[in-house]
């Protein structure tokens, strides 16, 4: 059992380091969980990261997130390299368990951020950020003039191909039942759009590629009949998952998990626990934002600090 820290902060993605840097100049020397695998967030699977501001000619993902890290030291937080595995933020003080340790704090800010649901190919990982992509806002820019796949049916994956039409010349939706889950208005967007056709009861099996993607094998999932479509990208949109469920007792979540906060505050419905990056945003998910919302996350446990220690 350890001193009471003013603030532990959970998550080592853009939100996490953000909100180190930020707590850590404000003097409250903040403990920083950053996980035991993959420390430094969802960045450090991708390659070039082109909408970040400040970088002109874009940065690499995992480049991004050493210099967030750097930041954070150079001020003072400190960086423990392991999974928070249990925690009791109801108590005075708040209570953070990993596998070996017990820790406590007056405050805590969870920045755990979100998973996209990968499809299982094998190919998938070995070609992220190398034409497979999760988000089209970070990548659309990439694939012009391209021919490319979406896999999902609901809005997610409607609002992704409607953006992509901007850039690629054919974008294919892949769905592996005869009708879409997204709402109707989303439908008739995606179905009105020239460049968008449907692949119906398909599902794609593998991506080729040697160090891009240059096609992937559909499966008709009624007769089972495989064929292969030459495309330049896949974007995977079949859903995420907040990584919320160490919380769940304790904090309010929203129906798909994500962690409620009050207004446009990081306040969340525990006095001193705040949260903030994609484990409470199912609407922008982008680098800036999380590390935007990080920012207002040690500010106000900073104010919380203020008012209560
Ligand atoms: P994350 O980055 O997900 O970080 C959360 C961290 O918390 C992880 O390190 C995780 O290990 C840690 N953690 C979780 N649970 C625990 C626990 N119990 N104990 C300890 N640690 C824990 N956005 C852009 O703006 N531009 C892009 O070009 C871009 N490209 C992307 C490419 C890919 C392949 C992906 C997947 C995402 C991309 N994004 C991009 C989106 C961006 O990465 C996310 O919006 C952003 O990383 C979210 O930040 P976050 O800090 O909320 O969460």
């Amino acid at each position: 059992m350890s001193d009471v820290r003013n603030v532990i902060i959970i998550g080592s993605g853009p939100a996490g380091y953000t909100a180190a840097v930020y707590a850590a100049r404000a003097d409250l020397n903040p403990l920083v969980f950053e996980g035991s695998v993959t420390a430094g967030g969802a960045l450090m699977n991708t390659t070039d990261v082109e909408n970040f501001p400040g970088f002109p000619d874009g940065i690499l993902g995992p480049d991004l997130m050493d210099n967030f890290r750097k930041q954070a030291e150079r001020f003072g937080a400190e960086l423990v390299a392991d999974d928070v595995v249990e925690v009791d933020l109801t108590q005075t003080p708040k209570v953070v368990k990993t596998p070996t340790e017990t820790y406590l704090a007056k405050t805590v800010i969870v920045a755990t951020g979100s998973g996209y649901r990968e499809l299982g190919l094998p190919n998938e990982k070995r070609l992220s950020g190398r034409g497979v992509s999760w988000c089209a806002t970070c990548d659309g820019f990439f694939f012009r003039d391209q021919d490319i796949v979406v896999v999902g049916g609901g809005d997610t994956a409607m609002e992704e191909a409607t953006f992509l039409s901007r850039f690629a010349r054919t974008v294919t939706v892949i769905h592996r039942r005869s009708e879409l889950r997204a709402s109707k208005i989303m439908q008739d967007r995606a179905f009105a759009n020239e460049k968008i056709r449907f692949l119906w009861d398909s599902q794609v099996v593998d991506i080729i590629g040697e160090n891009r993607v240059s096609g992937v094998v559909v499966r008709d999932v009624n007769t089972g009949e495989q064929t292969e479509l030459a495309v330049g990208g896949l974007f995977v949109a079949i859903g995420h998952d907040p990584r919320s469920a160490l919380f769940k007792e304790q904090l309010k979540l929203d129906d798909e998990g994500y962690i409620k906060v009050e207004g446009q505050s990081t306040r969340t419905n525990l006095d001193g626990v705040f949260a903030c990056g994609d484990v409470v945003d199912h609407t922008y998910r982008q680098a800036i934002t999380a590390a935007g919302t990080g920012c207002s996350a040690a500010i106000d446990a900073e104010r919380w600090l203020a008012d209560n220690a």
